[in-house]
């Protein structure tokens, strides 16, 4: 049976089998947490940034990904957590505003992560709060979706056994709590 958590973490050295990265759709980690994921797990973000692109090529046989693609890379310096592999994902740019067309982009960012690590045969698997940093989309809206995508992929599922949504600080980690009224 999967169940979903809200935590407080860091999500470069959480201990699951997959994490997701909120990458942009050029895998480019320039800054937030595809730079911490990047840096932490190559020690050299421009080489992180390499592998993710040839990689890229590679799964999907181009050179960007939309909403509900993804792509796999290695997680490196990221094995002595445990961590087996980086799934990068894009969500939807917001700048603050909120609607059904950006909700569908996140709802395939995540079902897309979920479905490929189901595939890979991982157990667990932590996302950050995709598009809710520099992307600028309203937390509380980013932790509902969650919280539904992760109830809507539960038919699914055939490996995955638990999704945690990693809050970085402790004022998100209140504010996702306070949304599903769990405090
Ligand atoms: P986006 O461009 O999709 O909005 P960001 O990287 O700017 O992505 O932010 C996504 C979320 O990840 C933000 O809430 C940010 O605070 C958080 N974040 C940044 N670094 C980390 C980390 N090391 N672990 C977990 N979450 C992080």
């Amino acid at each position: 049976m999967l169940s979903f958590e809200i935590v407080r973490g860091d999500i470069t050295r959480f201990p699951v089998e997959a994490i997701v990265n909120a990458a942009n759709k050029y895998l480019e980690h320039g800054g937030g947490v595809a730079y911490a994921i990047a840096r932490a797990a190559a020690g050299n973000v421009a080489e992180y940034i390499r592998i993710s692109k040839e990689a890229m090529r590679e799964q999907l046989g181009k050179s960007s990904i939309e909403h509900g693609e993804v792509v796999v890379t290695p997680a490196l310096r990221l094995e002595q957590y445990g961590i087996r592999y980086v799934i990068h994902t894009v969500g939807p740019y917001c700048g603050g505003v909120w609607d059904g067309e950006r909700k569908e982009k996140l709802r395939k960012a995540i079902l897309g992560a979920l479905r490929k690590a189901d595939e890979l045969g991982v157990k667990t698997i932590a996302f950050p709060a995709i598009s809710a940093g520099i992307y600028g989309c309203p937390l509380e809206e980013v932790v509902r979706t969650f919280k539904e995508t992760v109830e809507e992929f539960l038919k699914e599922a055939r490996s995955i056994e638990k999704v945690y949504l990693v809050l970085y600080s402790e004022e998100t980690y209140r504010m996702a709590l306070e949304v599903l009224g769990l405090r």
